[in-house]
């Protein structure tokens, strides 16, 4: 449902121009999210320590004990990994309700602080407007994002840690030498996950802004820099600038990568 908030606004008896609170991510959201990830690192940790290096252990071994055979003694090893591709495809099916748990809760969230922010600014009470049906195609859009993104994470850690066992093979290291390259590559899953959680909060964050302002017919809007470390400068240098969809610049606040801007929303009375 569209409404009119300036007209709401007027007749609360608001005679001013105003800015709306800036709705900022949390990080314990973002932790959720990342949470969610986490859970197929752990899995591959585990399937490492119980599974992956006692089988390299035993490759080693047979392989010491038939030196100068013909012998495909690393077979076991590449069997392994294909029986571990369908059995993490069914542990990322299982996490696609908790990604859509994690879209339901900042919704809820983001809705909960414009609610506030609008009440704050104008008296006016929206609390019996809205609900998640006006944004879900923000929510689905990142559902799926997420869907492919947890599945990226996990197909890479596989093919970095196949890559560190059967390298290791080749050149005859020790297991615990393995062991170490695993836990590397997952210390770098485990960044890009942190990164992507970050980063994905941000952007679901950034279209529900962009939905509500339109839902509430806010046309305008103004540039606000995150007053971050390491800014893009042309985006620092649009801070308090004025737009609206038509006008606004093609990368949107918080569309790029890690650009932590926001589109605050703004009453033109
Ligand atoms: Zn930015």
């Amino acid at each position: 449902m569209d409404f009119d908030l300036a007209a709401m606004a007027r007749r609360a008896g608001v005679s001013r121009s105003m800015d709306f609170r800036i709705i900022v991510p949390t990080k314990a959201l973002q932790d959720d999210l990342a949470r969610i990830y986490m859970k197929v690192l752990r899995a591959w940790a585990t399937v490492a320590r119980d599974r992956i290096l006692p089988a390299y252990s035993q490759a080693l071994e047979r392989r010491a004990a038939r030196d100068g055979m013909v012998r495909d003694d690393a077979g076991p090893l590449g069997d392994l990994f294909r029986e571990l591709g369908p059995e993490f495809e069914r542990l990322l099916l299982t996490l696609t309700p908790e990604l859509r748990d994690w879209t339901v809760l900042v919704e809820r969230w983001h809705r909960e602080k414009w609610i506030a922010a609008v009440y704050t600014a104008t008296g006016v009470d929206l609390t019996t407007m809205l609900g998640p049906l006006e944004v879900q195609q923000a929510m689905a859009d990142i559902l799926a994002w997420n869907v492919s993104l947890i599945s990226d994470v996990s197909a890479q850690a596989q093919s970095k840690i196949a890559a560190e066992v059967f390298a290791g093979y080749q050149r005859r290291a020790p297991a615990r030498e393995v062991a170490k390259g695993i836990q590397a590559v997952l210390q770098t899953s485990r960044r890009r996950s942190l990164n992507i959680a970050s980063d994905q909060l941000n952007k679901l964050s950034s279209e529900l802004d962009a939905e509500r302002q339109r839902q509430a017919g806010l046309d305008e809007w103004k540039w606000r820099h995150s007053g971050k470390l390491h800014p893009r400068l042309w985006h620092k240098e649009r801070d308090g600038n004025i737009y609206t969809d038509k006008t606004a610049p093609k990368d949107l606040p918080g569309q790029l990568p890690f650009c932590g801007c926001k589109r605050q929303a703004i009453l033109m009375l």
